[in-house]
């Protein structure tokens, strides 16, 4: 069991697993784009299988796969595969912006994906491009009906606000998600360099005070906490070490990181 010098008990492991993405979301990502990792630089699968693995035999049970964008990295139900085959974990969630859902839902779920977070700003066609810079609203409103038929545990959808889940676009999505019954929940915009940040609106991610979750980033770096400079490379110490190394050092709230990116940690 990992428990940090706070006395959380840490059993939920977020892995980015590139930070490569099909969209540019404004609060997310220049419109430029990014200096992508080299693919040498991302862990393989098998690396990340290995890293799970360590993880879990020390307590993890809720693995949760992000980018950049997941779906975005090649092979990905492969590894969806891989790590659902392995015992202990009882939660297999990703975060995804539907994109490309479409094409993965049903392959995601037979390779044991159990549940989907769904990025979702606005049911706007006009406002998702502006906010997405990129990519089809449709799209995106297609793959969630299918992936509505497949049968996954839960759907939620995380709906990004400048302030609250009063503005017009979240009032739509709220109005779209309850029509569908699916959960939603409201993301203020954060800032990892000022250290802006909020309990998220119908989740748990943002307080601190029972924080149970680390993360790797698409690096190979074990993060104990996303507002926080910290970082343990899994390269040069290990999995199990650089976990233990990163649940021993969490702290006991965010600060500020001035070194990551929401696409490179996985939010
Ligand atoms: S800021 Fe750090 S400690 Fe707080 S909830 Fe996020 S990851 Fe956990």
């Amino acid at each position: 069991m990992l428990i940090d010098k706070f006395g959380r008990k840490i059993e939920y492991l977020r892995i980015s697993v590139t930070d490569r993405c099909n969209l540019r979301c404004v609060y997310c990502m220049p419109e430029e784009g990014i200096n992508e990792l080299k693919h040498t630089d991302l862990l393989t699968f098998e690396e990340i299988v290995d890293f799970t693995k360590c993880a879990v035999s020390l307590g993890i049970n809720k693995i949760r796969l992000t980018g950049g964008e997941p779906l975005v990295r090649k092979g990905i139900v492969g590894l969806v595969k891989m790590i659902a085959d392995i015992d202990g974990i009882d939660d297999l969630a990703m975060t995804t912006n539907a994109i490309l859902l479409k094409e993965f839902a049903l392959p995601l779920k037979e390779a044991g994906l159990q549940r989907l977070n769904i990025s979702l700003d606005t049911i706007d066609g006009k406002k998702f491009q502006q906010l997405s810079r990129r990519g089809n609203l449709q799209n995106v409103l297609e793959g969630i009906d299918l992936a509505m038929k497949c049968g996954f545990r839960k759907i939620k959808l995380n709906c990004v606000v400048q302030e609250s889940r009063n503005e017009p676009n979240a009032v739509q999505v709220a109005k779209y998600a309850a029509e569908r019954g699916l959960e939603i929940r409201f993301i203020r915009t954060m800032k990892l360099s000022t250290g802006e940040f909020w309990i998220v609106d119908g989740g748990k991610g943002g307080n601190c005070s029972i924080c149970n979750r680390i993360r790797l980033s698409s690096n190979g770096k074990v993060l104990p906490c996303l507002f926080s400079d910290i970082g343990f490379s899994v390269k040069e110490f290990g999995g199990c070490e650089a976990i233990k190394m990163a649940v021993e050092s969490k702290p006991l709230k965010g600060s500020l990181s001035k070194t990551h990116e929401f696409y490179n940690v996985g939010g």
